[in-house]
C-alpha cells in the first residue's frame, strides 16, 4: 500500500512559504503503516496540477493534496481533481448550506466566490471542515483514492487526524500501527549517546535511532504492532534500558520540554526561580514562562544588556566589574545571588556572556546558580554564533537548574 503527497501553491515553489504540510503528513502516514513514495510540489496552474495528479493516481493507492481549495480564481485544486479523475464539478447543496451557515455564524458576508467552494467533483465524498471554510473531499478513481485538504496547516491537521487517517485505516484494512517514543537527553552529544546505546540501534522491532538538535539529542524508539498496547509493551523495556544507560542525561520523553521539566521540578520542591540574562536577552525567561507550569515557577526576571544595568538594577559593584570584567565568573555569581534576593526566590540563575559568543577572542559564557546554601557554577562554555549556539546556551542554563533540583552534580 503506497501513498503520495502533492502540495499545491505557487508560494511554495517561490520559497515564500515553507512546505511544512508534507513533513507533517508524512509522519502521520507512517503511524498507520502507509508507505510514502513520492512528494511533489506544484504551482497554482490547472494544467500542471492535473498532470501531476494523473501520474500520482496511476502509481499510488492514496494521493493526498493540500492547498488550492480556497474561494479565489487561483485555487484550482477542485478543477484539477475533477479533470484527473475524468468527471465534472457539481454544486453540492448541503455543502453550500454549510458554508453559508459558517459565514452567518461569524457575521461575515459571503461572496459569490465562496459559492465556488461548494462545487466538488461529481461523486466525491465530502470531508466536513468545522475549522474553516474550505471544504475537503475524497474521490475514488479506479481503485485509487485522492484526498484533497486545505492548505492552512491547522485545518489540514484537524481533518487528517479526525477524518482522513481513520478513513484510510478502514478503507485499506490497515490494522498495524506504528508508535514512537522519543527520549530526550541534554548535555551529551550524539556520538557519546551512540557509544552508550549503539548496540540497541541494531534492533529491528522496535528500532532505535538518534536525532541531534542544538543542546539536545533525541533517541527515537519505534515499534510496529497490532495495537497500541502491544506497541507500548515493545517500547517500554527498550526505554527502560536507554534510561538505565544514559541516567541523568535523560530529561524527559515525547512532548515534554526541558522547560516543562524544570518548572515541574521547581513546583515539586516548592521553589521559585529568578533569572538574570545578558546575551540570551530574556529568551530563557520567555521559554520557562511559556512552558507548562511557568506561572508558578518563575519569581521574576531581569534582562541585562550591559554592565550599567547590572549596577543599577541589581547593585553589582562597579569595582567588581572593573576588576573581573562584566563577562566573568565572579560577576555571574554576584548577579545570580542579587537576582535571587531581588525576587526573594529560592534560586537565582545568571547567564552572563559576550554579545557575540562566536566572535574571535570572545570570552566564554558563565552560568551561576545561587541557592540558599551558596552558588553553584556550570562549566564556562566557549560560545558559538547564531540561533543554534544560543539554543545550546539556553539548554545548558536550564540543565544546571534541573541537575541541582535532582541532587546531581553540574555537567
Ligand atoms: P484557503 O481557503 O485559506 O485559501 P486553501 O486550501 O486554498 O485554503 P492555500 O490558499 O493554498 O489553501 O493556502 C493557504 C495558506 O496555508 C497559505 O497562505 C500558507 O500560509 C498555508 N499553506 C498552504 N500550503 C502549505 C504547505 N504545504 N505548508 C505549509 N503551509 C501551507
Ligand atoms: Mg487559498
Amino acid at each position: 500500500m503506497q501513498a503520495e503527497i502533492v502540495t499545491i501553491g505557487t508560494e511554495l515553489l517561490l520559497g515564500e512559504i515553507v512546505d511544512t504540510n508534507s513533513a507533517w503528513i508524512a509522519q502521520r502516514l507512517t503511524t498507520i503503516g502507509l508507505n510514502l513514495y513520492y512528494t511533489t510540489t506544484v504551482g497554482d496552474n490547472l494544467g500542471r496540477i492535473t498532470q501531476v495528479l494523473k501520474q500520482a493516481l496511476e502509481r499510488s493507492d492514496v494521493v493526498i493534496t493540500t492547498g488550492g481549495l480556497g474561494p479565489t480564481v487561483d485555487d484550482v485544486t477542485r478543477e484539477a481533481v475533477a479533470a484527473a479523475t475524468e468527471r465534472d464539478l457539481v454544486l453540492d447543496s448541503d455543502l453550500l448550506e454549510e458554508i453559508t451557515a459558517y459565514f452567518a455564524r461569524r457575521g461575515y458576508t459571503m461572496t459569490e466566490n465562496n459559492r465556488r467552494q461548494a462545487r466538488i467533483p461529481r461523486g466525491a465524498m465530502i470531508i466536513h471542515n468545522p475549522v474553516g471554510t474550505a471544504p475537503a473531499f475524497a474521490v475514488e478513481h479506479k481503485g485509487h483514492v485522492i484526498i484533497s485538504l486545505p492548505g492552512v496547516p491547522h485545518e489540514m491537521r484537524y481533518l487528517m487526524e479526525n477524518t482522513v487517517l481513520p478513513y484510510l485505516r478502514e478503507r485499506f484494512g490497515l490494522t498495524g500501527i506504528i508508535k514512537s517514543r522519543v527520549v530526550h537527553t541534554c548535555g551529551i552529544g550524539e556520538s557519546a549517546v551512540d557509544a552508550r546505546i549503539g548496540d540497541l540501534m541494531q534492533l529491528s522491532n522496535p528500532t532505535v535511532g538518534t536525532r541531534a538538535h542544538p543542546g539536545q539529542t533525541d533517541i527515537v524508539i519505534t515499534a510496529k504492532a497490532d495495537s497500541p498496547a502491544e506497541a507500548d509493551a515493545l517500547l517500554a523495556p527498550i526505554e527502560a534500558e536507554i534510561r538505565a544507560r544514559l541516567g541523568i542525561y535523560v530529561y524527559g520523553v515525547d512532548e515534554e520540554t526541558l522547560a516543562d521539566v524544570v518548572n515541574g521540578l521547581l513546583a515539586a520542591k516548592g521553589l521559585r526561580l529568578a533569572i538574570a540574562e545578558t546575551l540570551t536577552r530574556g529568551e530563557l525567561a520567555r521559554i520557562l514562562s511559556s512552558a507548562r507550569g511557568g506561572e508558578g515557577a518563575l519569581a521574576g526576571t531581569v534582562m541585562l544588556p550591559h554592565a550599567q544595568a547590572a549596577q543599577q538594577v541589581l547593585g553589582i559593584g562597579a569595582d567588581l566589574i572593573a576588576r573581573e570584567g562584566f563577562v566573568s565568573q565572579a560577576v555571574a555569581d554576584a548577579i545570580a545571588e542579587a537576582v535571587r534576593r531581588l525576587y526573594n526566590a529560592g534560586l537565582g540563575l545568571a547567564i552572563v556572556g559576550p554579545d557575540d559568543p562566536g566572535a574571535e577572542g570572545a570570552p566564554p559564557t558563565y552560568f551561576s546558580l545561587a541557592t540558599e546554601e551558596g552558588v553553584i557554577r556550570g562549566q564556562p562554555r566557549p560560545g558559538r554564533s547564531g540561533v543554534a549556539g544560543m539554543n545550546w546556551l539556553l539548554f545548558l542554563g536550564q540543565d544546571l537548574v534541573r541537575r541541582h533540583l535532582l541532587g546531581a552534580e553540574p555537567n
